[in-house]
C-alpha cells in the first residue's frame, strides 16, 4: 500500500509513526514543504518570556526519527495539486524546483492551518507579524530581544493573550486590540474577564477593546488606525484566527463553508481513499453535537493516530472534543471546557450558569487560595455542558475532570456527589468541583 502524506507538523506526525506501527508493510511517503517537523507552537509565548530558554526542546520528532521508523521523508517539498480521481499529485522540490508527479493507494492530508489574513489596508507593513511556526517564533524573538518595543497585538484569543503577557512581563509596552469589548471572549464568561482584564492593566498592558483595526502604516514607525483612534507602535503582531489550508482538496472532497474538511468518525473524507487529521479537518463538538472548526494540538495528535488506526479498515472511532483549553497569565492558571454561557446563547442552545468561588481547601490549613468556578448545563435534562475555573492554585486538571463530565453526559447530579477524595493537603470533604455541582443543583432545583 502507497501511502502519501502532506504535511508533517501533529496531525502528519502521529499519523506517520502510527501508520508504520500499523501496516508495517505500508510505503509512507511524507512531503512537508517547511524545514522541520513537530513545532509546539504553544511554546512560543513561552519562549519570548523566557521560560523555555532552549526552543529546541520545542521539537518532539525529526525527520531522522521518521525515515528510522521506515518513513519517506522529503522535506522542503510543496505539493502543488491532488488529483484523487486519478489518486496522484504534483510536488515540487524547493531546493531544484523540480516538479514531479507521484501515485497513491490512501492519501493522508495533514496540511494544517494559516493565520487569517484580514483584509486590511497596509496588511503587508514589514512590521506587521503573524504567530504560528517555528520561523514566526524566532522573529517575534529576534524583534524583541533586549530592547523596549511598542507591541500591539492584534485579537486577544488565546495566542494573542499570552503573547500580550510575555512581552509584558519584559517591558516592553504592550496593547491588546480586539473587536469584542472583553478580553478572551470566546472562552470565559464576563466574571472571568473582568479579572483577567484587570491583570492585564495591573501590568501595564492598555486594552483598546471594542474596536477594529482598519489600517497600518508606516515605515520605522507603525501607525495603527483603529475605527475610535490611532495607536503607534514598533510592531503589530495579527492573531486573529486561523483557517484551514485544503485549497489542494476544494471541489473533491466534502468541506465546511470555511474550508475544513469533513470526515466521518473514522477521519475519512467524501473520498474513502483521502483521510485528513488536524487542523485541516473539522471536529465533532460533543456540547452541541455539531461540526465545528477548532483547531488545537489536542485534537490533531488524537486525529493523526485515529488515521493510522483506520488507514485499511474502519476500527477506532474519533470520540469527538469539547474543545478543552488553558492558559497562565501573571501566575493565574485559566482553563475552560465545553460551552460558556454567551457561546450557549449565540448558539441559541438551552443553558444556564452558575458561578462561585471557594477555597480549594480547608482555611485551618497554614494557606489555601480561592479558585472562581463557572458552570454550564440545561437546566431540563441538568447535563453538563461546559465550564471554567481560575485560580493562582493549579486547578487545570479540574478542566479535564469537567471535560470527561462532557464527553459522557453526566448531570450536575452527578457531578454534585461523585466520589473525589478528600485529604486536607487537597481539598475539603467534598472537592471544589462537588461543591460547583452543589450550587447547580441548588439553583437549579430554585428556578
Ligand atoms: C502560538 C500558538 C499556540 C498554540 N497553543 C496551543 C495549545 O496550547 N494547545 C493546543 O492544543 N493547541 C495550540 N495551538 C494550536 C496547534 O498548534 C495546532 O492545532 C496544531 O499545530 C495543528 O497541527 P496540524 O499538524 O494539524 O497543523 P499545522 O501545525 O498547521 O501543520 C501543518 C503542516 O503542513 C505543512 N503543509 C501545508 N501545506 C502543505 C503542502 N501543500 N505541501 C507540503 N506541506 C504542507 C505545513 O508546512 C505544516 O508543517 C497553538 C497554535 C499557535 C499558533
Amino acid at each position: 500500500m502507497k501511502v502519501i502524506v502532506i504535511g508533517c507538523t501533529h496531525a502528519g506526525t502521529f499519523a506517520v509513526k502510527e501508520i508504520l506501527k500499523e501496516h508495517p508493510d505500508a510505503q509512507v511517503t511524507v512531503y512537508e514543504r517547511n524545514d522541520n517537523i513537530s513545532f509546539l507552537s504553544c511554546g512560543i509565548a513561552l519562549y519570548l518570556d523566557g521560560k523555555v530558554s532552549d526552543p529546541q526542546g520545542l521539537f518532539y520528532s525529526n525527520p531522522k526519527e521518521l525515515s528510522e521508523l521506515g518513513a519517506n521523508v522529503q522535506m522542503l517539498h510543496d505539493v502543488k495539486s491532488v488529483d484523487t480521481t486519478a489518486k496522484q499529485i504534483e510536488v515540487e522540490d524547493l531546493d531544484s524546483k523540480k516538479v514531479t508527479t507521484e501515485s497513491y493507494d490512501k492519501l493522508v492530508v495533514t496540511t494544517g492551518s494559516r493565520p487569517v489574513l484580514p483584509p486590511i489596508e497596509g496588511v503587508d507593513n514589514k512590521n506587521v507579524y503573524f504567530c504560528k511556526n517555528w520561523h514566526d517564533a524566532q522573529v517575534l524573538f529576534e524583534k524583541a530581544r533586549g530592547k523596549d518595543q511598542r507591541i500591539t497585538i492584534v485579537g486577544s484569543g488565546y495566542i494573542g493573550a499570552e503573547l500580550a503577557e510575555a512581552y509584558s512581563n519584559h517591558g516592553h509596552a504592550v496593547n491588546l486590540v480586539d473587536t469584542n469589548d472583553r478580553v478572551m471572549s470566546k472562552y470565559f464568561d464576563k466574571k472571568f474577564t473582568d479579572e483577567i482584564e484587570d491583570s492585564y492593566k495591573q501590568h501595564g498592558v492598555k486594552l483598546f477593546l471594542g474596536q477594529r483595526v482598519a489600517k497600518f502604516a508606516g515605515d520605522d514607525e507603525l501607525t495603527i488606525t483603529t475605527d475610535k483612534g490611532e495607536i503607534k507602535s514598533d510592531m503589530a503582531i495579527l492573531c486573529v484566527g486561523f483557517k484551514p489550508n485544503t485549497d489542494l482538496l476544494k471541489g473533491q472532497v466534502d468541506m465546511l463553508p470555511n474550508g475544513a474538511i469533513k470526515t466521518n468518525d473514522y477521519m475519512q473524507t467524501s473520498n474513502p481513499d483521502v483521510f485528513g487529521a488536524g487542523d485541516s479537518v473539522a471536529v465533532h463538538y460533543n456540547p452541541t453535537n455539531t461540526d465545528a472548526y477548532i483547531p488545537l494540538a489536542t485534537n490533531a495528535v488524537r486525529q493523526g493516530i485515529l488515521v493510522g488506526k483506520n488507514l485499511e479498515k474502519p476500527t477506532v472511532k474519533y470520540m469527538g472534543t469539547q474543545s478543552s483549553s488553558g492558559l497562565e497569565l501573571y501566575g493565574n492558571a485559566i482553563v475552560s471546557t465545553g460551552l460558556t454561557m454567551e457561546n450557549a446563547k449565540r448558539q441559541g442552545v438551552k443553558a444556564s450558569e452558575v458561578i462561585i468561588e471557594d477555597n480549594y481547601r480547608p482555611e485551618f490549613m497554614p494557606t489555601t487560595t480561592p479558585v472562581l468556578m463557572s458552570l454550564v448545563y440545561d437546566p431540563d435534562t441538568r447535563r453538563i455542558l461546559g465550564g471554567a475555573l481560575m485560580s493562582k492554585y493549579d486547578i487545570s486538571q479540574s478542566a479535564n475532570t469537567l471535560s470527561v463530565c462532557i464527553q459522557n453526559r453526566n448531570t450536575i447530579d452527578d457531578l454534585a456527589m461523585v466520589d473525589m477524595l478528600f485529604q486536607p493537603n487537597f481539598d475539603r470533604p467534598f472537592n471544589y468541583l462537588n461543591i460547583l455541582g452543589q450550587a447547580a443543583q441548588a439553583q437549579a432545583d430554585n428556578q
